[in-house]
């Protein structure tokens, strides 16, 4: 028998035909990366292959790397591998990777949402023998309600909140979840920035991707100018000094786990927001039946549970091992 297409080694998913990994976390010599999120991009590689879309936040976070870039769909020969990049449409620029070798296909979906969000490249799903899929959120308790009705509730807390004069703090991931929050927003006052979400704003408006205005929030800003300002920070900073200048306030959290009622309140949110860019439930089940593959392996989040369900649905399924750490979109919370 062949060696299988890609394996599974304490370095990450390997390709011993075109000698890469796919979004190791150890070094190695030669990564494909699926998106920029700190689990997948990490630093010390000897050559990444991203996106072309995904590689100017990359280049921003890790700083000189030797990378290169690719379009979305352009076929790529590595060793006896063909490879090619796919629309995730987890962020901007986030790929699942489609592997050939002698005519058996694997493809390696990163993280990825299936519902399109009008802000990143769409979901596209990618015909395969062997799916290799992240299960965030692979329970029947998460259904992610319409984006729509999201926006309407998040910009209805903000118009509130101005109206009696309090400030609007709300926490999302600095790369993705900011930008796909801003571009839902419909301003009733100025927007106000988290240092850490500006600067990825300044690398997606760079590349061409549209964002309504935004101030970042430096230590001479003075919150009384902007009453009722909305403020975008990550999460962590929610809690620190740096979000006491903004008196009074209400706090919000936009994330997939603010389904979950004990989350939303371990987290001591005024108001919790579900809005997620991986995959739903029912999310999961389409793209992996669109894929028509048989072979599921599953990774990142709940991954034992996910694989069983799938077994009884008479997939061959199975887990695969994931290194956690550095996880920082919607993971972050099932690694805790
Ligand atoms: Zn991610
Ligand atoms: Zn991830």
């Amino acid at each position: 028998m062949a060696d299988p297409v890609l394996t599974f080694t304490e370095r990450g998913i390997y390709c011993p035909a075109g000698d890469f990994h796919i979004d190791p976390w150890r070094p190695v010599d030669r990564a494909l990366i699926t998106h920029g999120h700190a689990d997948h991009a990490r630093p010390g590689h000897g050559r990444y292959l991203a996106t072309e879309a995904a590689l100017p936040v990359m280049r921003h976070r890790l700083g000189a790397i030797a990378a290169e870039g690719i379009r979305y769909g352009d076929v790529r020969r590595i060793g006896g591998a063909e490879v090619s990049f796919h629309p995730a449409g987890h962020l901007p620029g986030s790929a699942q990777i489609r592997v050939s070798v002698g005519g058996v296909v694997w493809v390696v979906s990163g993280d990825y949402k299936t519902a399109q969000d009008g802000f990143c490249e769409a979901f596209e799903p990618v015909p395969c023998q062997h799916f290799v899929t992240e299960c965030t959120f692979g329970l029947p308790v998460f259904n992610w309600p319409d984006q729509a009705r999201v926006a309407r509730e998040i910009n209805g807390w903000w118009a509130a909140n101005a109206a009696e004069g309090r400030f609007s703090l709300l926490g999302a991931y600095s790369l993705g979840k900011a930008q796909r929050v801003l571009s839902l927003l419909e301003p009733v006052a100025p927007i106000l920035t988290h240092g850490a979400v500006e600067a990825t704003n300044a690398v997606l408006r760079d590349q061409g991707y549209v964002l309504p205005q935004t101030l970042r929030v430096t230590p001479d800003l003075d919150p009384k100018a902007h009453a009722g300002a909305l403020v975008l920070a990550p999460p962590s900073a929610l809690g620190s000094p740096w979000a006491r200048r903004f008196r009074p306030s209400a706090t919000g959290f936009a994330s997939g786990w603010m389904m979950l009622r004990g989350i939303r309140r371990r987290r001591a949110m005024d108001r919790g927001f579900v809005l997620s860019d991986h995959a739903d439930w029912t999310g999961l089940h389409e793209a992996i039946a669109a894929t028509g593959a048989e072979n599921i392996y599953t990774t990142h989040g709940y991954t034992d549970i996910f694989a069983r369900h799938l077994s009884e649905e008479g997939y061959a399924a199975r887990v695969v091992p994931t290194e956690f750490g550095g996880e920082e979109d919607d993971s972050a919370e099932d690694a805790a």
